[in-house]
């Protein structure tokens, strides 16, 4: 079985965004071994889809299209897709009743223009979008000696192709190879090193071809890594993940700091609640941004209606702009003893400005104070200004994770 991705929209041919999409996709294929043997990137004309459509049906099994499902006028997959097979767009009353109680959720009326999202080309099924309005599409192609290839279509949206993706193309396409058995995955989170340092960690699991696999992404210095398993059933693919998660975590230590959709300031409030201790923070050189990942994380904890019991976790910071800073010491190490008086709590982290060091690089200096003294790092700072920010948060957010780690070891 082999495969072709197809990005479709003006954003993508005339350069404004990068196709991720295609890339994620592709990614997602080879852990199902199926092969992918050509991309294409088509803009939004029916003519450009209809010509980069046929072509992909013509050679390639399964045909995995983003793009062009939106409401708007501009949008066509639909129409190229039933130029394709030749067959109209009908109305399908239950992609008319997905999209209106997804508008009736946030208190809204279903606009008229909407109603294109529900018109799909005869014959094909719907693909359930849990988090937004365009359904997408799953539709056979039969070629002129007859055979078939079947095109999922897809909202353009990364986040809601994902969801869309999980729960019912990856189904799909393992139940249309029933000899490969089914795929289990696992992620491990890791926060500290950079990507390529974690390769050389792990020498030789991150090869091509490997079973079970292991894919290595970065999102904002969070680097995760996946493992995918094929085998039998789902005990088959436990089996086949423990020993390799095992190595994992014994190749990268402490770098580990959670699983699936766990980010550093979760397993930071976690070692903060598991420990009974309390927290607060005064940040300069993050803009706040460690004090909304805490909270966050803290909201996530709970189950959301009630508040722990235990007197233990993040209880708030200040945040303070170089400017207003200028009085009083700025210090990383005065701020997070600041921040224990100031609240009451156990343990105080502090976030200094930033600061020039040698050679034109900058750095933040982030402190951490608690009953036996205080801990202070410096952070070099690098990337773009958001990915710069968001690595400097998440280091501080972590010293928290490391510190009671060492206090439960000393
Ligand atoms: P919706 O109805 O939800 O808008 P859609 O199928 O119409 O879905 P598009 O309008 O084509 O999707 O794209 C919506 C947004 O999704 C784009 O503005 C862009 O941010 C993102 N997007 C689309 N295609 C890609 C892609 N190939 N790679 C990354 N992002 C993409």
């Amino acid at each position: 079985m082999q495969a072709e991705v197809i990005a479709i929209g003006d954003e993508l041919t005339s350069g404004q965004r990068l196709d991720t999409n295609s890339r994620w996709i592709s990614r997602e294929l080879a852990l199902l071994g199926i092969p992918v043997v050509f991309h294409t990137t088509a803009c939004d004309t029916i003519a450009a889809g209809v010509e980069a459509l046929r072509a992909a049906v013509g050679r390639a099994d399964v045909v995995i299209a983003t793009g062009g499902l939106g409401p708007t006028a501009d949008d066509l997959t639909r129409e190229v897709l039933a130029a394709v097979v030749g067959v109209p767009l009908e109305l399908v009353p239950e992609a008319v009743k997905a999209i209106r109680s997804r508008f009736a959720r946030r208190g809204m009326p279903m606009p008229e223009s909407n109603r294109r999202q529900a018109m799909l080309p005869q014959g094909s099924r719907l693909i359930n979008n849990p988090t937004g309005t365009a359904p997408g599409i799953d539709l056979d192609c039969r070629r002129a000696d007859g055979t078939r290839s079947r095109v999922f279509s897809l909202p353009g949206v990364p986040s809601e192709m994902h969801i869309m993706w999980r729960e019912t193309v990856q189904p799909a396409l393992l139940a249309m190879q029933p000899e490969a058995g089914t795929i289990q995955f696992r992620c491990l989170k890791c926060f500290g090193a950079g990507e390529s340092a974690i390769e050389e960690m792990l020498p030789d699991l991150i090869r091509r071809g490997r079973e079970p696999a292991v894919g290595i992404t970065a999102h904002e210095a969070t680097i995760t890594l996946r493992i995918a398993a094929r085998g039998a059933d789902a005990a088959a693919c436990a089996a086949a993940i423990a020993p390799v998660e095992a190595t994992i975590r014994e190749c990268l230590g402490p770098l580990v700091f959670g699983t699936d959709d766990d980010d550093v300031e979760d397993a930071a409030v976690r070692s903060l609640l598991a420990a009974g201790q309390t927290l607060a923070s005064i940040e300069i050189g993050t803009a706040g941004r460690v004090a909304a990942l805490l909270a966050q994380a803290m909201a996530r904890s709970g189950d959301g209606h009630t508040v722990p019991a235990v007197a233990a976790g993040y209880r708030g910071g200040h945040v303070l702009v170089p400017e207003a800073a200028r009085s009083g010491d700025t210090a990383a190490v005065a701020l997070a003893e600041r921040a224990r008086v100031e609240f009451g709590t156990a343990i105080g982290l502090g976030v200094g400005a930033e600061r020039p060091v040698a050679d034109g690089r900058r750095a933040i200096d982030i402190a951490i104070a608690d009953i036996d003294g205080t801990h202070e790092i410096e952070h070099v700072v690098g990337g773009g200004p958001s990915l710069a920010l968001a690595r400097a948060a998440k280091t501080a957010t972590d010293l928290i994770r490391h510190r009671l780690r060492e206090g439960e070891h000393s």
